[in-house]
């Protein structure tokens, strides 16, 4: 647990309070964990409760959705925004929806966005939003009226300089188009209220390929700094054939590796000739589930319907990109067993609190996805920059500028570990306390 008394008592508390929200306090413990030492040292913390405001939203919205679908049946769904931290920037991050979406997720993610947010050296908030409306199986109407009484409700508590949305699980350029087109009808002005739009939108090039992309730069610094290597002829195994997971194949294809296996909820497909990303993209297009149809195209690769099996496929290279708590214990060992050196997470939170420490104690590099996947949102920082300013930068110049926000993320995690814990590839305690640093001195500036 935690030396500081002062942390002891607010993490129980916070136990006690939200005893129902496992996912957001499994992220405050990590975060506590890797600030332990700074609270010890540095009395400023305790004496302003910074611990106890950091861990508590400024607001959260919370509203009903009711929409008719296509039989003129009216439908109920639940929705929130967690609007959790705003003290360098905006409100910034996402919005999903699925059937799992409830206060504990919505929490973890917004709680988990401010970190990210400050790593990024961009000036933005956290937060985070969603619904348990599901697009799965919903047709092209119904996901529009949903989005647009969704709106109704999420306008008034969004803008430019207030809190700015993109998507996540769930909600993509078809979702965002939606939203933001009824968001723009109401406001009457194009404001850029939102990121990951659409080219046509005011959207970014490159922001579709960011997280993957950002992902594989991340990686790329990992393995120089601490392996003296790059992606050649590494073996990869992805979890999530998405947006993150299939660009990062792509960039990690790109950068010399094999990408050997790749999974999504209908399974996992292996295949040590190297998977063809080209056809995921492709099947993509068409279709939100794509790994339980790649074996008609290649009957030579090996197919299971479980997904988690991907874990025990022998690997150099992991990179979870599905979602929160994909990794479990059993999976870490299968992961060491057969020889990956190193996890980076393209997902929020894939791996579980053991598997972490399994990892750690097995000498794994580990990229925290607070700093790995930080690529997405730090691209739709450049999104708003063009949007204010009126511009339209071009591919290489928004993915230049992403593959320097990610060197320099990876930057200050390393240094923040050297400093702080004396382990230069904890990667974990750097991140964590690297995003914190900037959130809490801009709290302390800015009074109670
Ligand atoms: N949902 C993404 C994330 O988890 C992107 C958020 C954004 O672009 O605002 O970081």
């Amino acid at each position: 647990m935690f030396k500081s008394a002062y942390l002891i008592r607010v993490f129980a508390d916070l136990s006690k309070r939200y005893q129902d929200q496992p996912e957001f306090l499994q992220a405050v413990e990590e975060v506590l964990q890797s600030i332990d030492l700074l609270v010890e040292k540095d009395p400023r913390i305790e004496r302003n409760a910074i611990v106890e405001r950091i861990v508590e939203p400024e607001r959260m919205i919370k509203f009903r959705v009711s929409w008719v679908d296509d039989s003129g049946k009216v439908q109920i769904n639940r929705a929130m925004r967690v609007q959790f931290n705003s003290a360098i920037g905006p409100y910034k991050g996402g919005i999903r929806f699925h059937h799992s979406v409830n206060e504990s997720i919505m929490k973890f993610l917004a709680f988990e966005q401010t970190f990210k947010n400050s790593l990024t050296c961009l000036p933005l908030g956290g937060a985070k939003g969603g619904s348990d409306f599901d697009p799965e199986g919903k047709s092209d109407n119904e996901i529009m009226r949903f989005c647009q009484g969704f709106i109704l409700e999420l306008y008034r508590h969004i803008g430019p300089r207030m809190d700015v949305p993109a998507g996540d699980l769930g909600v993509g350029a078809r979702e965002v188009g939606y939203l933001y087109g009824m968001y723009k009808r109401i406001e009457n002005e194009f404001s850029g209220t939102f990121t990951s739009k659409g080219i046509e939108s005011g959207g970014s090039l490159g922001r579709a390929e960011a997280t993957g992309y950002g992902l594989c730069y991340f990686v790329e610094e990992m393995l120089k700094t601490f392996r003296n290597e790059t992606f050649k002829d590494k073996k990869v195994i992805i979890s999530g054939a998405g947006k993150v997971g299939s660009m990062a194949a792509e960039k990690a294809i790109e950068l010399g590796a094999k990408v050997i296996a790749i999974s999504d909820i209908s399974g996992m497909i292996h295949d040590e000739k190297g998977i063809d990303i080209e056809l995921i993209k492709n099947l993509s297009k068409t279709n939100s589930i794509v790994i339980d149809k790649y074996q008609t195209y290649h009957p030579e690769s090996i197919f299971s319907p479980n997904p988690t099996d991907i874990w025990t496929v022998p690997c150099d290279i992991a990179l979870p990109c599905a979602t929160q708590n994909e990794i479990y214990l059993d999976s870490a060992k299968a992961l060491v067993a057969n020889g990956c050196y190193l996890v980076a997470e393209g997902a929020n939170m894939p791996t579980t609190s053991e598997a972490n420490k399994y990892f750690r104690e097995h000498n794994v590099l580990f990229g925290p996805g607070k700093a790995a996947n930080a690529g997405g949102v730090a691209v739709s920082g450049l999104e708003m920059t063009q949007n204010a300013t009126f511009q339209n930068w071009s591919f290489e110049e928004v993915d230049q500028k992403l593959h320097g926000i990610m060197k320099k993320i990876f930057k200050r995690c390393h240094e923040a570990s050297m400093t702080y814990v004396g382990r230069p590839d904890d990667l974990i305690t750097g991140a964590n306390i690297a995003g914190f640093m900037k959130v809490y001195q801009a709290m302390l500036q800015q009074g109670v």
